[in-house]
Formats: structure tokens, sequence, C-alpha cells
């Protein structure tokens, strides 16, 4: 893991640094590359751009770590708000919904995990009826136990639900064989956590290698593997153990954030693969703009200067 992430994601809690950021127009240049705008119009926009280029989606409006219901409702209805304008538009079939848990109720102390599974139903139930689907987010790993249930608790009603595993977690692997059966949407990423080793491996090249193993595991399996990464080397591995396994295109998908090498989102598009493209959205851009700086510290200068100016 890089040096900086840590020290970029320790600033990124400061309030001080917050404030300053948080002054920046969503439309300066470095919030703008990774984040489409604030409302969910600015979100169905660029869905109906990246349409356009053969790409799908999934939408993420950002709030995190809701301690208050109401809080959570307003989440929802945002959920509910962006699904109507997607159908409204015509839009529905390249594009889902991605939910963080923590950001409908999680979190709250004693009736977190009811809350946040009736919200989450509140949600599978809208995207279904604009014949869409939703993929839960894994947070960090003090919640991927109670993430999973959650899921098992929601795929009996709503099968098409997708869930997310880290790599970089020492348990995935038996976690990608628990859910690689048939009609089971996993996306598997590195994890954007900082993690403790306890838990998820420290070293870049391990996370890789568990990354090949959990890929080997969904490729080989029944399920619908969303590969999301975008590390050139594990787009290569896919790509090859996907022929390995007789996969043909479009039983599984590539999926990268916004923003973050759209040259290889339409390169593998026009070469007919799958893929979809993360947009995150929404007020709380502050949170999201900072993991993506610390996943990339080269991004800094960049940033500093569009703070400088402010434009
Ligand atoms: C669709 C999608 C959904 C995700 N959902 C989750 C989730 O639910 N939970 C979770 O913990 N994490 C999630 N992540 C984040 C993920 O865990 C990683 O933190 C992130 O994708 C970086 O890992 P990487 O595989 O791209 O490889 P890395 O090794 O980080 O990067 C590989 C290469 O990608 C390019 N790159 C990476 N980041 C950037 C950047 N910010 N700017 C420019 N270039 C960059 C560089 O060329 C770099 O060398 C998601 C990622 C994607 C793509």
């Amino acid at each position: 893991m890089s040096l900086l992430r840590q020290p970029i994601l320790l600033l990124a809690r400061s309030e001080k640094v917050k404030n300053l950021v948080s002054t920046m127009p969503v439309s300066s240049g470095i919030v703008t590359s990774y984040v489409p705008g604030e409302t969910a119009e600015s979100a169905v926009d660029a869905t109906a751009r990246l349409a356009d280029d053969g790409l799908r989606v999934t939408l993420d409006f950002l709030g995190e770590d809701t301690l208050d219901v109401e809080q959570a409702e307003k989440t929802v209805a945002a959920y509910l708000e962006v699904l109507q304008e997607l159908s409204t538009r015509g839009l529905t079939r390249g594009a889902e919904v991605s939910v963080k848990l923590s950001a409908i109720g999680q979190a709250l102390p004693e009736v977190g995990d009811k809350v946040a599974l009736e919200n989450a139903r509140t949600i599978c139930r809208a995207a279904r009826n604009s014949g869409t689907t939703v993929t839960l987010d894994m947070e960090d790993h003090t919640t991927t136990d109670r993430t999973l249930a959650t899921l098992r608790e929601l795929r009996k009603d709503f099968p098409e639900t997708g869930a997310v595993l880290q790599a970089y977690l020492h348990r995935t692997e038996a976690d990608c064989r628990a859910l690689a059966y048939e009609g089971s949407r996993v996306r598997l990423c590195k994890g954007a956590y900082s993690e403790p080793e306890t838990v998820a491996f420290q070293d870049r090249l391990d996370v890789d290698k568990s990354y090949v193993r959990c890929l080997k595991v969904l490729l080989a399996g029944q399920g619908y593997p969303m590969i999301a990464t975008h590390d050139p080397r594990m787009v290569e591995i896919a790509s090859s153990l996907a022929s390995r396994y007789g996969r043909a295109q479009g039983s599984y998908e590539f999926q990268m954030l916004y923003g973050i090498r759209p040259e290889e989102q339409k390169r593998l598009a026009d070469a007919g693969e799958t893929v979809r493209v993360y947009i995150p959205y929404g007020l709380e851009w502050y949170g999201y703009l900072m993991r993506r700086l610390a996943e990339r510290p080269q991004n800094l200068s960049f940033f500093l200067k569009s703070l400088i100016s402010k434009k």
C-alpha cells in the first residue's frame, strides 16, 4: 500500500481540511473528474452520456455512517428519486444502483440491521419496479458479517441483489466460494478501507494474489462475477481466466469508477465486454474524493492546485 495512503486518510478526517475542501465548488476540475455532480439529474445526465458510449452504470448516492433515522430516510428517498428519473428517461436497462448499508441506518444502535434491511427492501422494490437491480457496497471489516446477513435476507425476495467482496480480507476466498452459485451477482474489488493486519493482507502483492484466487473461484463458479478494478494486470488475468473457464462475454462484467481510466472502459466495451461505470453523486462527495486521492497520491498536486485557485 502507498506510504501516503494512511496520512491522506487521516487528513480526510480533519474538520479543518474538510471545511476548506468542501467550500470548493463541485464544478472544480478535481471534483468533477470523480463525481459528475450533486443532483440526481447530474448523475442521470452522466448515465446518458456513458450509455452513448456503450457503457452501463451503477449509481451511488453519496452519504455514509448515518446515525440518524431521518437522514437514512432521506437517502432512501434520494434512491427512489434517481430510479424514477432513470425510468422516465428510459435508461434503466443499463443502469442499476449501489447502496451502502451504513447510509440507510446500519450503524443505528440496536435497531441498525432491522432498519437497514427494511430500507434496502424499499430500494430493491423500487429498483425492480423500474426494471433494474441493487448492489450492496461493502464497507469496513467490522460490518462484513452483518452486510452478508442482510444480503441473504434480501435475496429471499430479491435474488437479483448484488454483493461486494474485498480481496484484501483474509476471509474473502471462502466468501467467494459461498457466493459463487447460480444467479448470484458478486462484485470483486481489492478493498478501499484501512484495515488491520489481523484481518487483511497489507502487502500490495498479497492483495493481488488474493484477487486472482478469488477471480478463479468466481469465474469457475455458477454466478455472475463483476470484476471491479482499474489494475491493467488484473483486467488481463480476468480476461484470460474467463476464456480458460469457457465464459462467454456477457456472463461476467468489468466495473470501473467514474473518471478513472475512461479510455480503458471504452476499449473493453468496444471489444464486446460488458463494462459498468460506478457513478457517485450527491453533496457528500468529500470522503469519496479523499479515498480516491489516497489511492492515487500522484493526483495530490493537481488537487492542491485546484484548492489554491478554488476553481
Ligand atoms: C466499480 C467499483 C466498485 C467498488 N466498490 C467498492 C466497495 O463496495 N467497497 C470497497 O471497499 N471498495 C470498493 N471499490 C474500490 C476498490 O476496493 C479499490 O479501492 C479501488 O478500485 C482501487 O483498486 P484497483 O483494483 O483499481 O487497483 P489499484 O492497485 O489501486 O490501481 C491499479 C491502477 O489503476 C489506476 N488507478 C487506480 N486508482 C486510480 C485513481 N484514483 N485515479 C487514477 N487512476 C487510478 C492506476 O493506473 C493504478 O496503477 C470499488 C471499485 C470499483 C471499481
